[in-house]
């Protein structure tokens, strides 16, 4: 488990199959992404104008705002079928520093205790894709780049290390919003 400020990866030791689909319909208390936008100023003018791709800071904002908190998996297309985001470690990281920008801008600010953000990995169905590598060194303090459509250098690296043959793994981003009372939410574990 590597830390990165006082924030450190929250994987779980569980992983679904790729287009397996969650039974359970999007609602107030549920939410699939299959994208990682989080914020608007990630969306391209094309998405923003067509809205074939919607942010997800304001599902999460909303989900805030309800007291019975709620649960956003990123990763997973509308119908709920799964199908995971190929990240490196250092674009998980980014997209945890992501939410909590988007998270830390809204008003009123929304507190880190609030959520939690945990990845699980999705294994390929019939994979031949040689495992990841630790081909290009995730270990940097390179800021990473927020609130532009612009490529960051963690997605710079990971296209470099795809195009030399070396994939990342795959994940469902769980972003879990407790509910106002601080129980946690009951996770969606069964498909
Ligand atoms: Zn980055």
């Amino acid at each position: 488990m590597k830390a990165f400020g006082s924030e450190k990866l929250n994987i779980f030791p569980f992983s679904y199959r790729r287009h397996d689909q969650f039974t359970v319909k999007e609602g107030k208390l549920v939410k699939y992404k299959g994208h990682k936008s989080f914020s608007m100023q990630q969306l391209s003018i094309r998405a923003k104008h067509t809205q074939s791709r919607r942010q997800i800071s304001p599902v999460a904002n909303g989900m805030i705002n309800n007291e019975d908190g709620g649960l956003l998996l990123i990763g997973v297309q509308e119908n709920g079928l799964i199908h995971g985001l190929m990240l490196s470690k250092s674009q998980q990281e980014h997209l945890v520093t992501n939410i909590i920008d988007t998270c830390d801008r809204l008003r009123p600010k929304v507190p880190r205790h609030f959520y939690e953000i945990n990845f699980i990995q999705v294994k390929l169905t019939n994979s031949k894709a040689k495992e990841e590598k630790t081909y290009l060194s995730d270990e940097t303090n390179i800021p990473h780049l927020f609130r532009t459509t612009k490529l960051c250098w963690c997605d710079y690296q990971a296209i470099t290390s795809i195009n030399l043959g070396f994939l990342h793994k795959c994940w469902i981003i769980e972003l879990t919003i407790h509910s106002l009372s601080h129980s946690d939410l009951q996770m969606i574990r069964y498909i």
